[in-house]
């Protein structure tokens, strides 16, 4: 009876509390009626002490169970359970709804957005300190002597993510990854005479005064230049080349205009610049020219009266915008290393993602210069433009700052991420999603602090050097793509989460409900009696008589490319590429995005600052509180789900309207193929689909079911406790709780430090690799091993006691576990080995960014691109089977 411990101040005299016990020979009827009552009292008492040393044991069977299929769920659901002693479900959920708040997001946002943070700058470097810190504070990660900045490839960086799942208390780290990037050394762009001499020499930087403070600081501390441009001079007549994409270049060679030896200029708008680059590169022009025009800026133009930033909502007309020129759509990340990681010492390649030919960004004051030159009237004198951007090339380390919460269940984690590099202060561009993300984190924080505990665990990522070409999360991503395969079960990703007024969701078909019913949760940020949901229609409010028809008609299109419960498909521009495209995990990304009668978001320039967010972007920065709680909201249902929420059906159903594209698609391209056993093998897929879902929620009813019983047993432990608290309170002793976890952890108290750091134990991973937890976590790791010294001492315990409900409740936990194997893989199913013609790195055969949109997704995009760029019937042919058997394949998985 070693559970019923008495009071020790009790034990040494007992005779003055307990009645003596009768002792008379002779019984009266009175003595023999009290006899008899104490008989019952003990029988009553060995029976309920009996009742309770058995619940106990039950309980330690189940405790002990802790990687164990049955233990999480038990724990997860059972209402007196170790895990719901932190807030829980729709509690927890209330809990972290409180804590995102507009006056901390600001200051968020004054930290991470008042000065240059580019990739690979110091700047850069604190602002990944900064977020280490962040993390280290908020979650409890313990911050070790030395810093945890790994090297990426050494021991320490490998073993930091390796050994997520063998994780027990929150932790945080940085690893450096050593892409090849550049900087930019000098420029010029000239207008030369006849004779050779320059008329014109453009100002390439940026022009700010000190109306915008940290504009008026920082206009040149980041030079307006292409990152991962070519380096190089160029001359040349300069021909205008409307927005740079595919139609445009065919309509000039229709109009038998050469682009050879030219130097072409195009607007910003579309398709991503590198692709603009690209495509004059691949017609012979020697460089190229991207301007803001503000024909993009929809109403918000001086033509309508609107006047320019810092002083009103107008494109400020010297901003430039600063990006990326690598060929998004070939593979994304550092050019030298594709498909592998960027270690320090890493065998280069030469990158086939980036330009040969010069390019520059410029400003529409630059612009207007330039297009005078060649007025369509053709009293422009088109004279020579003279283009030089030398860059330097070189190896720059980046730093992705990474935090884990470690859930009950160890191998299967959610994932979410916000790059933290900005081209210059990045206000919204990162920033407004790192403040958002600041915000998650607080809350996740504040519920950590109050005993929470995920069900699975949770990866936090500040991703570095987004901005050249999603750099940070496409290394981590190849460095470790068997462990994302085997444990992540989705992605949710923030990049700019506000730039406007218009909340724009993008997602994998599966998550396209679950990503809804979030919004739907969050109250709107300014309208009472609305949702976030509701925020997708929502507009700016300057409105003008002058619109650019093109523009216009550009924007109505991406506005109808969402699927019928509202959400956009993902192609590329963002971090959750390597996640979705090259490892198939289901993914999400989205914000506020700006709209043509928003105040003009200068992307990518000095003036996405913070003073144009306070002013014009997000005034009370309420917006950024209704991304943290959408994206809070999420993470915490995708953590905390029985059923992973993932809709397989959503998605088979999806397809087939993808398929219902390409067959319009090809009939206009007078392409004859046959797409019928395609259209069969969808709806294989969409019947399997179907019948697994009954299967999903036939797991989740009979595992509920169990859990009850189990729970049930627990509450009859708490009765027979108050029981048990009664009889004791009747001889005057006192109830004690916990006793015995109190003894255990006096009992593990010892072990500190040196002797703690020589029995780290090594784990084996799923896929054989041997990892030790990295060192410089010693209290976390002193804490793993005494709770691992815990479950070992229980399982001392495993007794024959409840073993039948064990099994059962094994089963049903296998059966889920089961069910959410198939879930999180299934966009996995997508994914084959010999990836997308030309851009083999691009594996999704379902969804890629398009092969000339960078941005933009195409769907079934190997098919789609074998009619509309191959206009070949045989590969046309060869995709459509390549798809069937991969879809016939996904049927088979999730069929039962
Ligand atoms: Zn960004």
């Amino acid at each position: 009876m070693s559970d019923v411990k008495v009071d020790p101040v009790d034990e040494k005299n007992p005779v003055k509390d307990i009645p003596p016990p009768v002792a008379t020979p002779r019984l009266t009827s009175r003595s023999r009626r009290n006899a008899d009552a104490w008989g019952r009292w003990l029988r009553v008492l060995i029976f309920v002490l009996l009742g309770y040393t058995c619940v106990q044991h039950w309980r330690k069977v189940l405790e002990s169970r802790d990687i164990d299929e049955g233990s999480w769920m038990a724990r997860a659901l059972g209402k007196h359970g170790e895990w719901r002693k932190g807030p829980f479900g729709k509690k927890a959920e209330a809990a972290f709804l409180v804590v995102p708040n507009p006056i901390n997001a600001v200051g968020a946002s004054v930290q991470y957005a008042t000065k240059p943070h580019m990739a690979g700058t110091p700047g850069d470097f604190k602002t990944a300190t900064d977020f280490l810190e962040l993390l280290q504070t908020e979650l409890g990660a313990v911050a070790p002597e030395s810093p945890p900045i790994y090297s990426a490839g050494t021991v320490e960086s490998r073993n930091a993510t390796l050994s997520i799942p063998s994780l027990r208390t929150p932790t945080a780290w940085i690893d450096v990854y050593y892409p090849v990037m550049n900087t930019a050394l000098d420029r010029s762009l000239e207008i030369l005479d006849d004779d050779g001499s320059v008329v014109w020499k453009a100002e390439l930087e940026e022009v700010a005064d000190d109306t915008d403070p940290d504009a008026g600081k920082y206009f040149d501390a980041v030079p307006a230049w292409h990152g991962l441009s070519k380096g190089g001079e160029a001359k040349g007549k300069l021909v205008y080349a409307n927005y740079g994409n595919q139609e445009d270049y065919d309509d000039l060679a229709a109009q038998g205009i050469d682009l050879n030896g030219t130097i072409v200029i195009v607007r910003y708008g579309g398709i991503f610049r590198g692709l603009k680059v690209k495509g004059a590169q691949e017609r012979g022009a020697v460089g190229v020219l991207i301007y803001s025009d503000p024909r993009d800026d929809g109403t918000v133009t001086a033509e309508n009266g609107y006047i320019p930033y810092p002083h009103g909502p107008a494109r400020n007309p010297n901003s430039v915008q600063r990006g990326s020129t690598q060929y998004l759509s070939v593979y994304p990340g550092d050019p030298t290393t594709p498909g592998y990681p960027s270690y320090e010492n890493s065998t280069r390649t030469e990158g086939t993602n980036i330009p040969k030919i010069p390019s520059l960004p410029i400003s529409w004051a630059n612009a207007k210069v330039l297009l005078r030159e060649i007025k369509e009237d053709g009293s422009g004198r088109n004279r020579t433009i003279s283009l030089v951007n030398h860059v330097d090339d070189r190896v720059i380390p980046i730093w992705n700052t990474m935090g884990v919460i470690p859930g009950l269940i160890k191998d299967e984690i959610v994932m979410i991420g916000n790059h933290r590099d900005a081209w210059v202060l990045g206000a919204s561009d990162p920033s407004s999603g790192t403040v958002s993300m600041h915000e998650v984190i607080r809350g996740f924080g504040a519920l950590l602090r109050r005993g929470w505990k995920p069900l699975r665990t949770i990866v936090i990522a500040s991703w570095d050097a987004e901005e050249y070409g999603l750099i940070g999360s496409t290394e981590w991503g190849e460095d470790f793509t068997d462990f994302i395969e085997e444990n992540i079960v989705a992605y949710l990703n923030l990049d700019s989460s506000v730039s406007g007024s218009r909340f724009s969701p993008s997602a994998s078909p599966s998550l396209a409900h679950f990503v809804r019913s979030a919004a739907q949760d969050v109250s709107h940020p300014t309208k009472p009696g609305k949702t976030l949901w509701d925020a997708r229609q929502d507009r700016g409010i300057l409105t003008g008589e002058h619109i650019d028809p093109e523009a216009l008609a550009m924007y109505e299109e991406a506005l109808q490319a969402v699927d019928e419960v509202g959400i956009g498909a993902l192609g590329s521009g963002s971090d959750y590429t390597v996640f979705l495209q090259r490892a198939g995990v289901a993914s999400h990304s989205g914000g506020f995005g700006s709209t043509l009668s928003d105040p003009v978001y200068h992307y990518h320039s000095v003036f996405d600052s913070h003073r144009w967010q306070l002013l014009y972007g997000d005034p009370g920065f309420v917006r950024h509180v209704a991304i943290a709680k959408y994206l809070g909201l999420m993470t915490l249902r995708m953590a905390d789900s029985v059923v992973l929420p993932i809709n397989t059906t959503h998605y088979a159903f999806e397809l087939e309207a993808y398929l219902d594209k390409v067959e319009s698609i090809a009939s206009s391209a007078a392409i004859d193929v046959d797409f019928d056993s395609l259209r069969d093998s969808i709806h294989h897929l969409q019947h399997a689909s179907k019948k697994f879902d009954k299967e999903k929620e036939e797991a989740e009813r009979k595992l509920q079911h169990i859990v009850k019983r189990v729970a049930k047993h627990r509450a009859i432990r708490h009765k027979v406790k108050e029981i048990i608290c009664k009889i004791k309170s009747v001889f005057g002793l006192k109830c004690t709780r916990g006793e015995n976890l109190h003894a255990c952890h006096a009992h593990h108290q010892h072990g500190h430090g040196r002797e703690v750091e020589q029995q780290v134990p090594s784990v084996e991973t799923k896929s054989g690799q041997v990892v030790k937890p990295r060192l410089g976590r010693y209290m976390g790791i002193l804490k793993e091993k005494r709770a691992h010294e815990h479950g070992k001492h229980d399982e001392h315990t495993k007794g024959k006691l409840g073993k039948h409900l064990y099994k059962k409740l094994k089963r049903a936990v296998k059966r889920v576990r089961a069910v959410n194997k198939k879930l999180a893989s299934f966009e996995r199913g997508f994914i084959h080995e010999d990836g997308i013609k030309d851009r083999e790195w691009y594996r999704h055969l379902g969804v890629a960014p398009g092969k000339w949109l960078g941005y933009g997704a195409t769907t079934l995009p190997a098919l789609t691109e074998a009619i509309t760029y191959e206009k070949n019937a045989t590969l046309v042919q060869h995709e459509t089977s390549r798809l069937t058997v991969l879809i016939d394949k996904l049927a088979k998985e999730i069929e039962l």
